[in-house]
């Protein structure tokens, strides 16, 4: 699943493409990944890309808004329709070969086309992923982006993180990271790389971890999705160009898929184990277990 610097990286991608470009029609290939009325779109303009958390928006005028969630397989296409050696190919999200083969194909679930002849495709294999078109002023009140927890990179994120985070004091540190009302666009990646930085068993209750530790994952967190971002996220990362080169995934990573590897802390092995339903890595030696609770 995308988290912040993945879907980040996809804004970035579609506000240098489509920012000015009105569209001509929304063709919607699997009704399931479009809400709304795709014929509203027809003639508006985009002026904007907006993403909170996990959730991407296009914005456009007259007052309409494309709001999208990639989910698991996720992506987002740029396409001209006349290919030739100057046009223009982009594509970010789920990395696999439709960011580079002939479009639509069988995970194309919606192409927009622009004026001028250029496509962007939404495609998701497992059509968990969706888009929606809905009046701007209404974005803020959808459920989803209502209760989300603040932005780990935008402002000072931790007394709003710290006082949602208290109201779940018995569930398991790694799950409440996980979750998007706690604090926004943290997935699995960014969960074990924030608790490797602290220095925190991902197992261990929220209720028994102190604020400076809690505050030092939430900054681990922030740090991991920085240097994410900074080592491509903008330009190779979880992308492909137009000539099949793909950006080193997971270069920044200390646990997140290096288990069995040496702790770049202290040499230990990394070890990986299952928690909140997800593959979860964490240093044995550095990420104490919790200590079991004394009556
Ligand atoms: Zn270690």
């Amino acid at each position: 699943m995308p988290e912040l610097p993945e879907v980040e990286t996809v804004r970035r991608g579609l506000d240098q493409l489509v920012v000015g470009r009105e569209i001509t029609k929304i063709d919607v290939f699997e009704p399931k990944s479009f809400l709304g009325q795709p014929a509203e779109a027809s003639g508006h303009r985009v002026t904007g890309t907006r993403r909170r958390g996990k959730v991407l928006m296009i914005d456009l005028d007259g007052g309409l808004t494309l709001v999208g969630h990639l989910k698991m397989t996720g992506q987002m296409v740029y396409r001209e329709t006349a290919p030739g050696p100057d046009a223009t190919r982009w594509g970010a999200g789920h990395p696999n070969d439709s960011l580079i083969g002939e479009l639509p194909d069988a995970s194309s679930r919606l192409a927009i086309h622009f004026e001028g002849g250029s496509t962007l495709y939404f495609n998701d294999q497992r059509k968990f992923g969706w888009l929606a078109l809905i009046p701007t002023d209404q974005v803020a009140a959808i459920p989803l982006l209502a209760k989300m927890g603040p932005e780990p990179l935008e402002g000072d994120p931790w007394p709003e993180f710290r006082r949602r985070i208290r109201r779940h004091q018995a569930t398991s540190v790694k799950a409440a990271l996980l979750n998007q009302e706690i604090v926004a666009g943290i997935g699995n990646i960014y969960a074990d790389e924030a608790l490797w930085h602290a220095r925190i068993h991902p197992a261990t209750r929220v209720g028994d971890i102190s604020d400076r530790k809690l505050k030092s994952a939430l900054g681990g967190a922030a740090q991991a999705m920085r240097l994410s971002l900074e080592l491509g996220g903008s330009t190779d990362r979880n992308y492909v160009d137009a000539e099949g080169r793909r950006g080193a995934y997971l270069d920044f990573a200390n646990v997140f898929r290096r288990e069995g590897q040496p702790c770049k802390r202290c040499q230990r092995p990394i070890s990986k184990t299952r928690l909140a339903g997800r593959g979860t890595h964490f240093c044995p030696a550095c990420q104490r277990p919790p200590r079991p609770r004394t009556v």
